[in-house]
Order: C-alpha cells, then structure tokens, then sequence
C-alpha cells in the first residue's frame, strides 16, 4: 500500500466540548500521523470556498454556518492508505449510520455536527491539503 496524506478537520463542535485530544488519539492509534497541524477561526468566504462541491445542497448554508460557528483544527495526515483508513476512523458522515469504535459514532452530536472531516480521495486530499498549508508547514 502507498503512502498518503490526507486532509483532516477537528469540526466546531469538537473543539468547543474540548475533545481534539481524544479524536487525535483515534487518528494516531490507526497508525496515522499528525505532519502538519494548525487552529483557525474560517472566514464564511474560507468555509464556501471549502464546501464548494456542497454549495447546491440544501444543507450547504446551515453546514457553512456551523463550520464558522468556533474554532478548528485542520490537520495533515500521513500513512499507508491514509485516505482510507482516516474515513474509516471517522465512520459514517450520520453518526446514527457509523459503525462501532469509530469516531463519529462516539463523538458526533449529528449528521451536521459530525467532529471531524476527511478527504475523500487522493486527488481531493491534494486540493485540501493545498486549501489550508503550504508545503513547507509540512513536516514528514
Ligand atoms: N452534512 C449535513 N447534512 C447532510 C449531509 C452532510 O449537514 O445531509 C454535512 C456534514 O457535516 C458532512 C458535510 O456536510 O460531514 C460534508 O458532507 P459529505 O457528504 O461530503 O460527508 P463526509 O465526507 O464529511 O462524510
């Protein structure tokens, strides 16, 4: 399996129950890890930009809303299969649908409010890890 990095985001509701530790502790005991890390407050122009791909769907404005809502953490993430295996840590997007053990299941709050983000494949991990660092941020 190769090598990969993947974009992953610590949501606002994570951050405002204090949790970013525990969720990091999931992404780091599935053998990922943590290359590049940072805190923001999103801008709405910064959260439209992101969920662009979204800006059709009927939950986009409230999803945007809620991304700009407290503070993140997004993050780049490194190991084999790592786009995988980061959206298999997560579990389903609705935590009602997500799978014993992962995060999302003992951590979302609902389908909006859902913890953490991933990329959803490698080609798009490419675009969000470029979205929020530059290449020297990244340290392997
Ligand atoms: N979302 C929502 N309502 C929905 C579907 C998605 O609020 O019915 C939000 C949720 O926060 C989700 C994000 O929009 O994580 C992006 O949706 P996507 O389908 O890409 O899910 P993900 O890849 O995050 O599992």
């Amino acid at each position: 399996m190769a090598i990969e990095r993947t974009l992953s985001i610590i949501k606002p509701d994570a951050t405002r129950r204090n949790i970013t530790g525990k969720i990091i502790d999931r992404l780091e005991s599935a053998g990922l890890r943590i290359v590049a890390q940072k805190r923001l407050h999103l801008s709405q122009a910064q959260a439209e930009a992101f969920y662009a791909v979204h800006k059709e769907r009927p939950f986009f404005g409230d999803l945007v809303s809620f991304m700009i809502s407290g503070p993140v953490v997004v993050q780049v993430l490194e190991g084999e299969d790592a786009v995988q295996k980061n959206r298999d840590v997560m579990g389903a997007t609705n935590p009602a649908n997500a799978a014993e053990g992962t995060i999302r299941k003992d951590f979302a709050e609902s389908i909006e409010a859902n913890s953490v983000h991933g990329s959803d494949a490698t080609d798009t991990a490419a675009q969000e890890i470029a979205f929020f660092f530059a290449g020297t941020e990244i340290v392997g």
